[in-house]
């Protein structure tokens, strides 16, 4: 069989410890056997990252910003454990973190459901996407603990001198204040993101926030969301068939829960922070939970939403068989992979991404899973295999496909 051909690179960026591992075999068994892989390579594992002085972070950063498409094995964020750990000159800072902020990019996250895996909550029967904003608010604070009776205040000086000030509380013993911000730039490329990956996956949006409450602050995001909808967007989605849909944070929750799925819940950053964690455990596993960041000009980074299994790694050192789950990662192979099929019109290479997922959905539910889902299914004919065995009946049942 001929394997199928790419025209233009993926930006491939390894990673560390047990899912750099993972990360080569899903390329030696799953991927290469079938594709004519091109990729362009950078090699983000904390040693190469300490070599470069994370220049080499940048330079990816910079590939997908060129090509348009990245895949990302998950990486060590350094505390001051990793840097004595590594050796490292500097506790170089979050590569997620350096690539978003690169990028302009939002996060969405969606689990990957199978039968006999099923979610906590009843009715839900297709993913539900989390699209967080990772701008500002409560993460980029200035925060004063008062220690008695004091004016609080906030105040913003304009480079003309105008001043506006506006009392916070006037504390008649100790307390706690703090200070938040977002820009209109940032809320703006954020509405744009979320609209325009609803475009791409033909579903619905949502939007929250507690502008009841927050009537600047809150209510500014809701407006940017309805301007940038109406002037940009409002015509695409009519012709899609899709809905953009604002509602209050509290109502959200409540419909979220009674909802079927299928669509994409747009938060700000702390909600977002907060609900992805309770909608990732409520479909089953952080090990099946998948991520995409997007930039509003319509630039892909697909990756898993897990870490790098540092304690399944440390147990592979020592010899010890792990069963450490590959399928958020393999889904991050296949979402680039076909996304770089769409924007490249190669319909061999998305019909392949297909059936990589399917060959991985279909394993599980014969019943053939990794440890951390055993306790999660309901098929009666489980078997807990470990990493290598579950790639290689991945890998059996795709070429079968194939
Ligand atoms: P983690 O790697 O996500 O693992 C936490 C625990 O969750 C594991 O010990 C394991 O539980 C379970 N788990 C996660 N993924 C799994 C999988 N694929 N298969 C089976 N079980 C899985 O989080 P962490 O231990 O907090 O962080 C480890 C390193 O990852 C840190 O250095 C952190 O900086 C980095 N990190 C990177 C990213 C990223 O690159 N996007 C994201 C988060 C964290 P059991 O041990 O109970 O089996
Ligand atoms: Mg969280």
């Amino acid at each position: 069989m001929a394997k199928i051909q790419m025209t233009t690179p993926l930006v491939e960026m390894d990673g560390d410890e047990m899912t750099r591992i993972l990360w080569k075999e899903i390329k030696e068994q799953l991927i290469c056997p079938f594709v004519d892989l091109k990729t362009e390579y950078y090699d983000l594992g904390l040693p190469h990252r300490d070599e470069t002085a994370d220049q080499v972070t940048v330079d990816a950063a910079n590939a997908i910003k060129k090509y348009g498409v990245g895949v990302k094995c998950a990486t060590i964020t350094p505390n001051a454990q990793r840097v004595e750990e590594y050796h490292l000159h500097e506790m170089w800072k979050s590569p997620n973190g350096t690539i978003r902020a690169m990028l302009d990019g939002t996060v969405f996250r969606a689990p990957v459901l199978v039968d006999g895996v099923n979610p906590n909550v009843k009715t839900w029967k297709a993913p539900i996407t989390l699209a967080r904003h990772a701008y500002g608010d409560v993460y980029k604070n200035s925060e004063i603990r008062v220690d008695g009776p004091a004016l609080a205040e906030i105040c913003v000086t304009y480079p003309d001198g105008r001043v506006e000030r506006r009392p916070i509380h006037e504390f008649k013993g100790a307390g706690v204040i703090q200070g938040v911000h977002n820009t209109d730039e940032s809320i703006r490329s954020f509405a744009r993101a979320c609209f325009t990956y609803a475009l791409s996956l033909g579903q619905d949006i949502w939007f929250s926030t507690k502008d009841t409450i927050s009537k600047v602050y809150d209510h500014r995001f809701k407006d940017i969301f309805a301007e940038v909808y109406e002037t940009e967007y409002k015509e695409k989605f009519e012709a899609a068939g899709i809905e953009y849909f604002y509602t209050l944070i509290d109502d959200a929750v409540a419909r979220v829960i009674r909802s079927e799925g299928g669509f994409i819940w747009a938060c700000k950053n702390y909600d977002g922070d907060v609900m992805s964690d309770m909608v990732a455990t409520a479909f089953g596993s952080l090990a099946m939970m998948t991520s995409v960041l997007v930039s509003p000009d319509g630039k892909y980074e697909y990756e898993a939403a897990h870490g790098t299994v540092t304690r399944h790694y440390y147990r592979h050192l020592k010899g010890e068989e792990t069963s450490t789950n590959p399928v958020a990662t393999i889904f991050a192979w296949s979402g680039a992979l076909r996304k770089r099929g769409e924007m490249d019109g190669l319909a061999d290479l998305c019909a392949f991404a297909d059936k990589l997922e399917a060959a991985t959905v279909g394993t599980i539910e014969s019943g053939v899973m990794t440890k951390d889902l055993i306790g999660l299914s309901t098929l009666p004919n489980k078997q807990g295999v470990n990493t290598m065995a579950f790639l290689n009946a991945i890998a059996t049942r795709l070429s079968d496909r194939m």
